[in-house]
């Protein structure tokens, strides 16, 4: 099968979270099995090019539309890793894709659906024709409607779609001459039936057209399936989803084998195994790597070195992740004689002012240190020399933090929700349900009793975690299935 990923993101060259371990851990998976596996992104001024080779043009003139405007677009061609891309460069004005940052721009609307329409632009005129076409999120989600209602008029059989849902939280709100600047008829979809908002009726709702149009719907967990449909965490498309139910799937994400290693992963000073069979050696092996690797981490951020439990909590910093739990716990730690790291990017204004405040309040502090900025290298080190990982989250449509913290030998601390849900049990970490500082405190007062009074119990623990198979393989053998099923259905738009 041909796949091609219309994504906004892509670990290692474009990341800012899970979504871009996502396409990149399940383009390099289903490229494992045998398929053919393509990239399109937009050419974002930020990627880090010395990560790609052989960057080549691939087709000079392809011309979009912008409203009325006609501008030039380049789609190179390039690889990384193993995976082959495509990049799409639009020679407009507004620098669209060149603006020192993935999202984050007061026309982010704009900016994606100048994409999305451009690139099906580019399958129509490139006679490019993948089996199937993976979208994400709303930022590419009208490219199933572009590709029926205006595309299918011009003679374009449409190209079956699949949608994954990595956060239902942002959906593309937008008005109607923003969806007519793509060259549909925004006011002919300003209708409940079509993609007109359900909590506002003035607006269209990207991510709803996607939910409507294209041929199958997934998620990133079963859990998260199921909350998805409820009004609680539905975020208003629940009845959408409701209506479309029979197309959607949860399929829990995996992490990459390679990317996420510590037997060879570049970023670390000190490297450990980390598959079973564990022999005596191997544990050893694994806990004299862990200290090592701690010890020079705390060297390099001047935190002191003691026999105490080091916890960290990697992440955008955002309501979902419910920030106050994590400076509650951030300080509860302390004063419970733990050291505690928070790696994280804050977003909105109010956010990054409370972080920044607790960032200076703690600078000269030897335990606790939070750091903000998005630092990949920095994140592998604090996986592979944590003895923790906190994630209290308010809802998690799956979390791969979890995962590769497991995968490190680092145990979760999580809140009952979505993927957290799906991946960790008292087995393998701890986990509480209410979002309350008082399960949180009792949940880290448990990991901290393990960790100093019963190592073997913790080291059982880690074990646990070490052995699981969180690999791409399963998840992958899924999403061949949902694309063989789209290729047998007739579409029902
Ligand atoms: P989300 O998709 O909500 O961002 P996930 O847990 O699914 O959360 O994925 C987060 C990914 O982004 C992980 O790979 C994590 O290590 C990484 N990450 C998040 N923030 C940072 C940061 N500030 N620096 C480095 N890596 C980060």
């Amino acid at each position: 099968m041909y796949i091609l990923h219309i994504a906004t993101e892509l670990a290692s060259i474009a990341k800012t979270g899970g979504l871009g371990d996502v396409t990149y851990g399940l383009c390099k998976e289903l490229q494992r099995q045998g398929h053919q596996v393509q990239v399109i992104m937009p050419k974002y001024d930020t990627i880090d090019y010395n990560k790609i080779r052989d960057l080549r043009v691939y087709y000079r003139d392809l011309w979009s539309y912008d409203g009325s405007e006609r501008y030039h677009n380049t789609v190179w061609a390039a690889e990384t890793d193993s995976l082959s891309l495509l990049l799409l460069e639009p020679h407009h004005p507004n620098y669209l894709f060149s603006r020192g940052t993935v999202y984050g721009c007061a026309d982010d609307l704009h900016r994606f659906l100048y994409f999305s329409r451009a690139v099906t632009e580019f399958l129509f005129k490139s006679g490019l024709r993948p089996d199937i076409l993976h979208l994400h999120d709303w930022p590419t989600a009208i490219i199933p409607v572009l590709q029926k209602d205006m595309y299918q008029t011009l003679g374009f059989a449409p190209i079956k779609t699949v949608l994954t849902l990595h956060n239902l939280e942002h959906q593309g709100k937008c008005f109607v001459h923003e969806l007519s600047s793509t060259g549909l008829n925004g006011d002919a979809y300003l209708q409940p039936n079509s993609l007109q908002d359900p909590s506002d009726p003035h607006l269209i709702n990207l991510l709803k057209g996607g939910i409507l149009y294209a041929d199958a719907i997934t998620t990133v967990s079963p859990s998260y399936k199921k909350e998805i449909l409820t009004q609680k965490e539905g975020f208003g498309l629940q009845n959408s989803l409701l209506e479309n139910e029979k197309k959607l799937h949860g399929i829990l994400n995996g992490i990459d084998e390679d990317f996420w290693n510590p037997e060879i992963d570049p970023h670390l000073p000190n490297s450990f195994p980390a598959h079973p069979p564990f022999s005596n050696t191997i544990w050893k092996q694994i806990q004299e790597g862990k200290a090592l690797n701690k010890a020079q981490l705390r060297k390099r951020l001047g935190l002191e070195e003691s026999n105490v439990p080091l916890v960290c909590c990697i992440g955008r910093i955002v309501e979902q992740k419910a920030p106050h739990l994590i400076i509650e716990a951030f300080k509860y730690i302390l004063s419970k004689k733990g050291q505690c790291i928070i790696l994280g990017s804050p977003y909105g204004d109010e956010l990054n002012r409370i972080f920044h405040e607790l960032q200076y309040t703690y600078k000269d502090n030897p335990n606790g240190m939070i750091i903000l900025e998005y630092d990949e290298p920095l994140s592998h080190l604090l996986y592979a020399a944590s003895d923790m990982l906190l994630m209290p989250s308010l809802f998690e449509p799956c979390g791969l933090s979890q995962m590769i913290a497991l995968r490190y030998g680092c145990i979760p601390i999580v809140r009952k929700t979505g993927g957290l849900a799906d991946t960790i049990t008292t087995k393998n970490g701890f986990i509480f349900e209410s979002p309350t500082t008082k399960e949180l405190f009792a949940t880290i007062d448990e990991a901290l009793c393990l960790w100093n009074n019963h190592k073997d119990k913790w080291l059982k623990q880690m074990e646990q975690g070490l052995s699981q198979d969180f690999s791409w393989k399963s998840a992958a053998k899924e999403y061949l299935a949902v694309y063989a099923n789209s290729l047998k259905m007739v579409s029902e738009r």
